[in-house]
């Protein structure tokens, strides 16, 4: 490797599996070369948090970063870990200083089905990350009065609607977002469709929101148009927008294969639903792609925390390693690319490869043993003997 991977070490149980399959399936075979950044709470707790706005740094100076799930705080994990303060989320801080587009697509394997027949080829959900009810200001409102959108120009000029009279108690809520992010959300997503030669689909509620909404319709298209239409057509691709609504509908009739691109919520909530039908959340890769070009990979599940407490118990669990196994090839394979090193990319695509074979023969963690219908009989294995199957077969 001649430029090192961004690697943000995580918690509980994926932490435990980060460990493993460096030590059985990536030291052994390659010269891995990593700027280590240990994000365990643990960690981000001794310094104030700095450590994951330096790994989200580094990201933006080396280009390709490496995730493991992390914790983020709530009341019960401020008890638990004795934090002095409840530390935002690390994705959302990541994402903030990044920017950009979360992609996350489902590993197919022969033998597990989706839940939908039809989908016979993965489904892409591209979740916008930033803003929305992510950066929302809200309140509840405890007694009569009025709310009101005001927004102040720099010149001082006042722009007032009135929201709601309240005559009782109620809820209050204000969002944003910016055209230049919505304008990144919307190249990242053409980009990466022509990249894999997969559709686009795009929809939002432009119906009901005519400001807000419509503007990501409007960006979309005038970018389109701009600059995308002939290279598509060049590629033999579309671009399809829609209403949310019937983008749903179409999702569950279609046979899959494109790239469906979601505003920050329908993509936070979308993306568990099209995971878990197609089999598991552990079978779901996630990568984030910055405006700047910088990409970073992670697994879209989080730390497993039922199995890590039954682990501290002392009892056998069976966790699957394989969205963060796929983090890691999809980040070395990028590194691998951007570097000209084709071995390294060849090696991602082999330890792949041998992992879906893995799978495909029979040996599996728990989660997928009740999905399988595969010819062989499912064998359940841990995390860790999952991860030396592979290595056996690598
Ligand atoms: P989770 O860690 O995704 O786990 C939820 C459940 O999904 C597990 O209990 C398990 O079900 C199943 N599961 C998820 N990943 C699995 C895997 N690799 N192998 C087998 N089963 C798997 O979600 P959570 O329990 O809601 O959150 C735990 C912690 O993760 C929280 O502190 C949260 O803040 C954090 N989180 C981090 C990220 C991230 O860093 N990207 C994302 C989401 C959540 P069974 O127990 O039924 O086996
Ligand atoms: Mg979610």
């Amino acid at each position: 490797m001649k430029t090192p991977l961004v690697e943000m070490d995580g918690d509980e149980m994926t932490r435990i599996l980060w460990r493993q399959i460096k030590e059985e399936l990536l030291e052994p075979y390659i010269a891995l070369k990593t700027e280590y950044y240990d994000l365990g709470l643990p960690r981000r707790e001794e310094t104030g948090d700095q450590v994951t706005i330096d790994a989200a740094q580094a990201t933006r100076k080396y280009g390709v970063a490496v995730k493991c799930a992390t914790i983020t705080p709530n009341a019960q994990r401020v008890e638990e870990y004795k934090l002095s303060q409840m530390w935002k989320s690390p994705n959302g801080t990541i994402r903030a200083i990044l920017d950009g587009t979360v992609f996350r697509a489902p590993i197919m394997v022969r033998g597990i089905n989706p839940v939908v027949k039809n989908w016979e080829k993965p489904i892409t959900i591209a979740r916008h990350a930033f803003g929305d009810v992510y950066r929302a200001t809200e309140y509840r409102v405890a007694s009569p009065g009025r709310a009101e959108l005001v927004f102040t120009a720099e010149d001082g000029t006042e722009c007032r609607q009135t929201i709601q009279d309240f005559d009782s108690p109620g809820v209050l809520q204000g969002q944003f977002n910016l055209d230049r992010s919505i304008a990144s959300f919307a190249r990242s997503c053409f980009q990466y469709a022509l990249d894999t030669k997969q559709d686009l689909w795009f929809a939002t509620k432009d119906t009901i929101s005519k400001q807000y909404d419509h503007t990501f319709k409007d960006l979309f298209a005038e970018i389109f148009e701009r600059e995308y239409r002939a290279k598509f057509e060049a590629c033999g691709i579309t671009y399809f927008y829609t209403l949310i609504d019937d983008a749903v509908a179409r999702v569950i009739r279609s046979r899959g294969g494109f790239i469906w691109a979601c505003k920050n919520y329908d993509g936070d909530v979308m993306s568990d639903m099209v995971s878990t039908a197609f089999g598991s959340l552990a079978m779901m890769t996630s990568v984030l792609v910055s405006p700047e070009g910088n990409y970073e990979y992670e697994a879209a599940h989080g730390t497993v925390t039922q199995h890590y407490y039954r682990h501290l118990r002392g009892e056998e669990v069976s966790t699957n390693p394989m969205a963060t196994l796929f983090a890691w090839t999809g980040a070395l394979a990028k590194r691998g690319e951007l570097d000209g090193i084709s071995q390294l990319t060849a090696f991602a695509q082999k330890l792949e490869r041998a992992a879906i074979d893995t799978i495909e023969s029979g040996v599996m963690t728990g989660d997928l043993v009740g999905l399988w219908e595969g010819e062989a009989p499912a064998q359940k294995v841990t995390g860790l003997e999952f991860l030396r199957a592979i290595r056996a077969r690598l």
